[in-house]
């Protein structure tokens, strides 16, 4: 991530990707490198249709939460939206996902941006961050990270709660679902 890029803190066009019913992607558009890029740490490509969703989807955590909203969409035939964020090292980006159910039980993703926040630049965030081997467990939808006794918070609160401040190496980052982005997904059952 360039913080000279002066596109950096242009909202995303909506990013659309599909899914078949074996969970398999079979198309996305042409914002959807850049957004998993971004989202993921990884850049996707042509080689990415055909594969399993769940090839990109690391943590349990993650994996519960889509595997609830794809399996309820399928079952109930409705729309889901939720929220979630797709921050980068120099901005917030507030989004909203939703899952719609298409024919033959394909699902097709929206992630549309809702808002951009600037700030300042978090640099436990930029990919090229030296690294330790010590690990934050970040909220892979809402960015809080696990602050341990004062709960999860925004990165820059929960850094220096955890006694990270100026480091020139950071720790690594692991992700999971935080107990109220949890409790969003279960309580739309
Ligand atoms: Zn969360």
């Amino acid at each position: 991530m360039n913080a000279a890029d002066s596109t950096a803190a242009a909202p995303f066009a909506s990013v659309v990707y599909t899914v078949d019913g074996s969970d398999r992607i079979v198309s996305f558009n042409d914002a959807f490198p850049k957004f998993a890029e971004e989202n993921r740490g990884s850049s996707l490509g042509s080689e990415t249709i055909g594969r399993s969703i769940w090839d990109y989807i690391a943590d349990e955590g993650t994996r519960e939460v889509y595997r609830t909203l794809m399996a309820r969409v399928r079952q109930q035939g409705e729309s889901i939206s939720i929220p979630f964020r797709c921050d980068a090292p120099e901005l917030r980006r507030v989004m909203t996902m939703t899952i719609k159910l298409c024919d033959g039980n394909a699902i097709e993703f929206t992630a549309a941006t809702e808002r951009v926040e600037p700030r300042q630049v978090v640099h436990v965030l930029r990919i090229d961050a030296p690294r330790n081997e010590e690990f934050i467990r970040m909220c892979s939808m809402c960015k809080r990270v696990d602050a341990g006794g004062e709960g999860w918070q925004e990165v820059e609160v929960a850094l220096p709660l955890l006694g990270y401040t100026e480091l020139q190496v950071w720790p690594r980052i692991s992700h999971g679902v935080c107990p109220v982005c949890f409790d969003e997904v279960f309580a739309r059952g």
